[in-house]
């Protein structure tokens, strides 16, 4: 590309939660090891991570229905739920080290503890949950969780979902008090400060145009500086795509044959926050439901308390809807320019296949805001169209790609790391669940990427994240102890935090 580019030893594109993570590991793992951050917009944490853009939940599989599932015998398959909490038990362990090491200085500008529950109606919901709750509350993972129909008990945990309610349907909920609100944008800039402080090099402002394999095996990197539209060179023997919903297109850049057959379908975000304050009072929990026939798991409905800038809201979503952007800031061609001879089969594929999601998108597009709050009214009974306003959130676009179970074009709804051979580069793409299992998705780059490393890495990161590589469900004792000492540094303790 260039005869002169600039050298570092790592690249990282985005300044999302991903790339902070994996920057903030890698300066304790390596600290002499240069580092570079390339994000074409002004600050970091402004697309998916940002609190506005995302719902905060830390996802624990704590009151997420589509994370177990009814098997064919009736019952209750709960191993994708204990995967999710594991992953983020790593996740809160980071976060504690971090804490420790003053890295992180107040916890509680980014998370904060509150009740998650799984609230169903209709006789089928009810019996389901009440296998799902006697299949999690035996685990040691999800201890302390309680069930109930009572409507005594219900009106104790979700006055405000119970006010007014004058179905007669059968009511169901679950409730643990270990689940967290993650402010995943307020983490972002912390972690990028502090990576700042450690001779972090961060370029804002600065678009990734292209990715090629050098000579030396090594990749170089065309950067776009916006302010000065300048076109830079930058070269590196490692860098991370964490592009978000960007990272797609810059991986098909690469050329690496595992970027092959590989598609991105974007789904857009809409959810209805509501301030007015004797409204946020009367709910303390992050509630979800189930998903409509039909509709994608990513659309399961919701009603959250969130706390944002040490202020208490609610959001209630999402609603799905499509634009073919890849980012929210994106371009109206990110999806068709997406298209390569190598991935049109696989993406028409998924276009016959997904007709039913086509179906619920184009539904969901047309919804007008009195509708919505029809369907908000299904949780609040009392809702008022007033009270609440619409926050466009961030772009989730989901990969599409050929596997052995579903066939050509399968849509995935999960996080999946992409990897050359020989571990030079990695992108990560999808979104779910996300933000939650960063520590995780980061920890498994690190694997992927850097074998000859991971051996005298190991006990520091043991130290950062002393359960990598164990068991919790099979060590439960342990679990307690890591879940306590975590609770207690990041002052998830208290039922009712105090804002500051
Ligand atoms: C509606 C919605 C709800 C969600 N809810 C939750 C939740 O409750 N809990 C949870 O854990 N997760 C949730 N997620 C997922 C979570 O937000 C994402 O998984 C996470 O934020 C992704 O982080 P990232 O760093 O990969 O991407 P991003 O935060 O999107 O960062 C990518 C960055 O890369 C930059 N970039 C892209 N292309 C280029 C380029 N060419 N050059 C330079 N910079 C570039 C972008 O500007 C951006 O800043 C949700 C997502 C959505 C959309």
């Amino acid at each position: 590309m260039s005869n002169n580019p600039k050298k570092s030893d790592v690249i990282l594109i985005g300044a999302g939660v991903m790339s902070a993570t994996l920057g903030t590991l890698l300066k304790e793992l390596a600290p002499e090891w240069e580092i570079k951050v390339f994000e074409k917009l002004a600050n970091a944490g402004e697309e998916s991570s940002n609190e506005w853009n995302n719902a905060g939940t830390g996802h624990a599989a704590l009151c997420e229905l589509n994370y177990t599932t009814e098997k064919a015998d009736g019952s209750v398959d709960i191993s994708k739920a204990i995967k999710i909490n594991e992953q983020f038990q790593l996740s809160r362990q980071f976060w504690s080290y971090l804490v420790k090491r003053s890295i992180i200085e107040r916890p509680q500008e980014f998370i904060m503890p509150i009740p998650h529950m799984s609230l169903v109606q209709g006789e089928d919901n009810v019996t389901f949950l009440k296998k799902r709750f006697k299949a999690l509350s035996t685990n040691p993972l999800f201890e302390g969780m309680e069930y109930t129909e009572e409507e005594s008990k219900l009106n104790e945990w979700i006055p405000l979902i119970m006010e007014g309610r004058t179905s007669k349907e059968p009511i169901a909920a679950t409730k643990i008090d270990s689940g967290t609100d993650v402010n995943f944008g307020a983490l972002t800039r912390i972690l990028f400060d502090q990576l700042e402080k450690q001779n972090v090099e961060l370029n804002y402002r600065h678009s990734v145009e292209d990715i090629k394999r050098a000579a030396d095996g090594s990749w170089e990197v065309k950067v776009q500086d916006l302010e000065n539209a300048k076109t830079e060179y930058h070269k590196a023997k490692f860098v991370f795509i964490g592009g978000g919903g960007g990272s797609l297109p810059l991986l098909q850049k690469t050329g690496i044959p595992e970027s092959k057959q590989i598609g991105g379908f974007p789904v857009s975000g809409l959810f209805l926050v509501c301030n007015k304050p004797e409204v946020v009072e009367k709910h303390h929990a992050k509630v979800y439901g189930k998903a409509k026939v039909g509709a994608p798991p990513m659309s399961v409905p919701h009603l959250d308390t969130r706390y944002i800038d040490q202020k208490k809201s609610l959001l209630f979503g999402p609603f799905a809807g499509f634009t073919p952007k890849f980012l929210k800031t994106g371009s109206n061609l990110d999806l068709f320019g997406s298209v390569k001879p190598n991935n049109v089969l696989t993406m028409l594929a998924a276009g016959v296949k997904e007709m039913s999601l086509t179906k619920y998108l184009i539904q969901q597009v047309l919804l007008s805001n009195e509708k919505r709050i029809e369907e908000l009214r299904e949780f609040i009974p009392t809702a008022k169209l007033e009270d609440w306003d619409i926050v466009v959130a961030g772009q989730r676009v989901q990969v599409i790609k050929d596997t052995e179970a579903g066939g050509k074009g399968t849509l995935q709804f999960g996080t999946e790391v992409v990897s050359a051979a020989d571990g030079s580069i990695a992108a990560l793409l999808g979104a779910s669940p996300g933000a939650s299992t960063a520590v995780h998705v980061m920890l498994e780059v690190l694997q992927k990427c850097f074998p000859e490393h991971i051996n005298e890495w190991e006990n520091k990161i043991k130290e950062m994240v002393p359960s990598y590589g164990i068991s919790l469900v099979e060590n439960p004792s342990f679990f307690k102890e890591i879940h306590a000492s975590t609770a207690e540094t990041l002052g998830l303790s208290e039922k009712e935090p105090v804002l500051h």
